[in-house]
């Protein structure tokens, strides 16, 4: 048997490739299926150019294995290889500076097999010793046996092999012995060569049997040679397009929604389905994931740094050669052919979206809440994909209705500007909490929104930014008067003493929680609203909710949920507790600290008031008292409470003893 010695410079590379390549070891199976199959495809351009003249016979690939022997073969019908092909091909692998660069690139496996053809060496990670036997399609051409047990000299020489074609016969090495296990070898095959474009054949199809599964005579064909990626679209019915989400994601019962066929030539070369999955819950989202072939062969379904990240929650295939496999993540980003892909991608899927919007509006409309998420989280974070989305964006009333948000502004925009032109769109994220506060809009003719996606307020800040003269306000955030205020406040009716009389009166009632914190004030609000009411910030609401969703903002989430409580001073309830108020005069004495300084003091530096008018004031003696009017509410606690009640009860925020106790008062009120 010759011995020669594989062209490496490294003295012995296999224990090197060995340990740098640990991790990722199954891919072997895959190199060794995928060469089979460029070889089986040699062969068959060969043939139909007419090059090749012989019998094309079975082309399939075989996988098998041998338990005893402890080997796995993988057997193709292609080309095959002459005694000086395997010395070319497999003997003299260019390879300078083998160590120098398996220690650059150690956490990156493919850059490594890839740089260097090592794909027919990687099934070395899992072998003790490696035989080829090949027959090339050439005629007069010797059969060939090479093998090698790891160490830098082969052994070659020549042999009788009856088929053309080539079979590659590894022996697991003690360790890996899970791939000699079938059901290992299956999943690996599915993983990997599931769209190779020749029929592999792994054992004999089983089936159920009286309770058991008994082998056919039938092959057991693990992959599907013509994927419907690789197909014209125009030869594929929309039954085609589903079978074969199936065949992606076998454990997906759920049909897709739409798909979207990308087809390219140039500048890059990429084909793909991407599918719009029915998200049910944000745990779906990534058990099936867009998987990233090239030509056919299955490289990752971690596709992060070649898709826009709102487009990962896609389903489906991306085929290109172009795609750069064998570098870094970080330089993925920055590759101007990944971003070329990238943006085509991006432009592929809004346009498919839009036309479906034009042309089969109804469609769309019944699938929006269920792209509906995809579609705010593109917007979110891609302002390419914004500009696109807005066209076909849709917002829902509360007649069920949809709209682009364009189309919503027009239609409400004469009943829905305030006197500063801004246009309010009134939303709601329950309807049936928000149930008074929606017909008190619907009598003034204003129409509501509803907006309880998870990322809506999101998305309403994101288009207040863009619109400047666009307001969103959930609809108890203020009243509606207030909320889209068409004339000036009506002036108050009562003094100031009065109102802190009220404000003192209504904050001795209110329930202590750590988690709510409650302002009072007092407002004219005419006498439709309630004596007293509930309004809820619209901003610090918006920035607690998004805090839920945003690294960084955990401060709005962690500060307690703050409410306003309006008393109604034009209520004519309001107006009888103000009417049975005693009032009482009360000396106070100033604060020399604050501003009734004299003029000397005021000469000094620490006095913070206006030096000119204190001069004026400062005749009188700085220790006079001042009188006050202090306005007291008493003995009316109760009716006090039952108005604050009602309004934490519109408000939803009555619950727990504070609830049992106006349940209470409420019937004694009766009694
Ligand atoms: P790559 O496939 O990336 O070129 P490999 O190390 O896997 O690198 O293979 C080196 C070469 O050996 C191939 O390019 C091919 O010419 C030859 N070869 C490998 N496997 C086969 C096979 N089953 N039949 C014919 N030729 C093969």
């Amino acid at each position: 048997m010759a011995k020669t010695n594989i062209g490496v410079t490294s003295n012995n590379i296999f224990p090197v490739i060995k340990k740098f390549l640990y991790s990722d070891h199954e891919i072997f199976l895959r190199e060794l299926v995928s060469n089979a199959v460029d070889a089986t495809q040699k062969l068959k351009t060969l043939a139909s150019v007419g090059e090749f003249k012989g019998e094309l016979g079975d082309t399939r690939v075989y996988i098998s294995l041998d338990k005893k022997k402890k080997t796995l073969t993988v057997t193709d019908r292609g080309i095959g290889m002459t005694a000086d092909e395997v010395d070319k091909y497999i003997n003299q692998i260019a390879f300078s500076g083998a160590e120098e660069f398996l220690d650059k690139y150690k956490d990156n496996a493919a850059a490594i097999i890839g740089h260097f053809g090592l794909g027919f060496y990687s099934s070395f990670m899992v072998s003790d010793k490696v035989e080829i036997f090949s027959q090339s399609y050439k005629e007069d051409a010797k059969a060939v046996h090479w093998s090698c047990d790891g160490s830098p000299e082969c052994d070659m020489e020549d042999t009788i092999k009856a088929e053309r074609g080539t079979d590659i016969v590894l022996h697991i090495g003690s360790e890996f012995e899970e791939y000699l296990e079938d059901s290992k070898i299956e999943e690996l095959l599915k993983k990997y060569c599931k769209f190779l474009p020749v029929e592999i054949v792994f054992g004999k199809k089983k089936e159920w049997k009286d309770g058991k599964q008994v082998e056919t005579d039938e092959p057991n064909i693990v992959n599907f040679p013509n994927p419907a990626w690789t197909r014209n679209p125009q030869d594929l019915s929309e039954d085609d397009y589903k079978e074969f989400y199936h065949q992606l994601y076998p454990d997906q019962f759920e049909e897709p929604l739409f798909h979207i066929h990308l087809n390219v030539d140039y500048p890059f070369h990429l084909t793909g389905i991407l599918y719009f999955p029915k998200i049910k819950s944000n745990l779906d989202i990534h058990n099936h994931k867009i998987q990233l072939y090239c030509n056919q062969v299955f490289v990752t379904d971690e596709v992060e740094n070649i898709v826009p990240r709102y487009l990962t929650l896609l389903h489906g295939v991306i085929d290109s050669p172009d795609i750069p496999l064998n570098v870094s993540r970080s330089y993925l980003q920055s590759d101007a052919n990944v971003k070329k892909i990238s943006n085509h991608i991006t432009k592929k899927v809004a346009d498919k979206l839009f036309e479906i919007y034009r042309d089969q509006k109804d469609e769309f409309i019944e699938k929006w809440e269920n792209i509906k998420l995809f579609v705010q989280y593109g917007m979110l974070t891609d302002e390419k994909f914004y500009e696109r989305a807005t066209k076909f964006a849709l917002v829902k009333d509360i007649h069920g209705d949809y709209f682009s948000l364009a189309d919503f502004i027009e239609k409400v925009k004469g009943e829905q500007t305030d006197k500063e032109g801004n246009t309010i769109l009134l939303y709601t994220q329950d309807v049936d909490a928000d149930y008074a506060a929606i017909e008190r809009a619907k009598q003034k003719n204003y129409n509501v929104l509803i907006l309880d996606g998870e990322l809506d307020v999101h998305y309403i800040s994101q288009e207040e930014q863009k619109n400047e003269k666009l307001r969103f306000a959930r609809i108890d955030s203020d009243l509606l008067e207030n909320l889209i205020r068409k004339e000036d406040k009506a002036a108050q009716t009562l003094s100031d003493e009065q109102q802190e009389g009220m404000r003192h009166a209504l904050e001795a009632i209110i329930p202590e929680t750590d988690k709510l914190k409650y302002y009072v004030s007092c407002e004219p609000a005419g006498v439709e609203a309630l004596p007293i009411y509930l309004t809820q910030n619209e901003f610090m609401r918006r920035m607690r909710e998004m805090a839920q969703h945003q690294e960084g903002m955990s401060f709005y989430g962690s500060m307690p949920e703050t409410f306003n409580l309006v008393i109604n001073t034009s209520h004519p309830l309001i107006a009888d507790l103000v009417s049975k108020m005693t009032s009482e005069q009360v000396a106070e004495t100033p604060d020399k600290e604050s501003c009734s300084c004299d003029k000397e003091s005021c000469d000094k530096e620490s006095c913070s008031c206006d030096k000119e008018s204190c001069s004026s004031d400062s005749s009188e003696p700085s220790d006079s008292p001042v009188f006050k009017t202090i306005y007291k509410l008493e003995g009316e606690d109760e009716r006090l409470h039952q108005m604050l009640d009602i309004a934490l009860l519109s408000a939803g925020k009555l619950k727990g003893e504070a609830l049992a106790n106006f349940v209470n008062r409420s019937l004694n009120l009766l009694g």
